[in-house]
């Protein structure tokens, strides 16, 4: 057992299964925080404001960058992300596991200024499965998911940059390596 838990950093490409996994173990282990970030993405059917994102327009994205609000941020796929940094310091100083679902440009920026964190790849057992859950998921137009999978190679290649690498072949399976990985079971 850690004296102090580290924040952990999940990526890995767009439709590999982040979210899915990190929805199944949040299920039986409701005590893992993962920090809610702000985005200027529009939500998906069924997103909520403040549950799976803050959903912010650019001016207050602006706003959140300029008052060094954000731990990190990083432009994806046309729209901004960051992770408020006030919570998930409030977090590890109340010795809670933190877990961060960030894309790749994020992590490097988190290893920069969080020394002792975790670097998770989460990877797809196949470039074709890949394309097939994105595809799959029927939340993005056919011009967003070209976006995401030239992104996601970029992401692919940067695997050996990471601590550990999952592999989702079963969302069970990568869901209880990462708790593992937590020190949470
Ligand atoms: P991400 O958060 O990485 O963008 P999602 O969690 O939205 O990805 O998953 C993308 C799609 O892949 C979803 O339709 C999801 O149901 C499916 N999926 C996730 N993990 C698996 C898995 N292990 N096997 C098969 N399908 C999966
Ligand atoms: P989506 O639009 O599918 O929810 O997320 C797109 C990408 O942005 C994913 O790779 C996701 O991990 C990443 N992302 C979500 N929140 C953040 C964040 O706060 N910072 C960074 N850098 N990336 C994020």
């Amino acid at each position: 057992m850690n004296e102090r838990p580290r924040l952990t950093v999940l990526s890995g490409p767009s439709g590999v299964g982040k979210s899915t996994v990190v929805a199944h173990m949040r299920k039986e282990h409701p005590e893992v925080w993962l920090s809610v970030s702000a985005t200027t993405r529009k939500p998906r059917p069924g997103e909520q404001h403040g549950v799976h994102y803050f959903f912010v327009t650019d001016e207050e994205m602006d706003k959140l960058i300029a008052n060094g609000e954000l731990l990190e941020w990083a432009e994806f796929a046309g729209n901004r992300y960051g992770t408020p940094r006030a919570a998930v310091l409030e977090r590890l100083e109340n010795g809670e596991p933190v877990l961060l679902e960030i894309d790749l440009q994020g992590a490097r920026q988190v290893r920069e200024s969080m020394t002792d964190a975790q670097l998770v790849f989460l990877a797809p057992p196949s470039w074709e499965e890949l394309v097939r859950r994105l595809t799959g998921r029927g939340t993005e137009p056919p011009e967003v998911i070209e976006r995401r999978l030239e992104a996601a190679r970029t992401e692919l290649a940067a695997e050996p940059e990471f601590d550990v690498t999952l592999v989702n072949t079963s969302v069970e399976d990568v869901a209880s390596e990462l708790l593992a990985l937590m020190d949470v079971v």
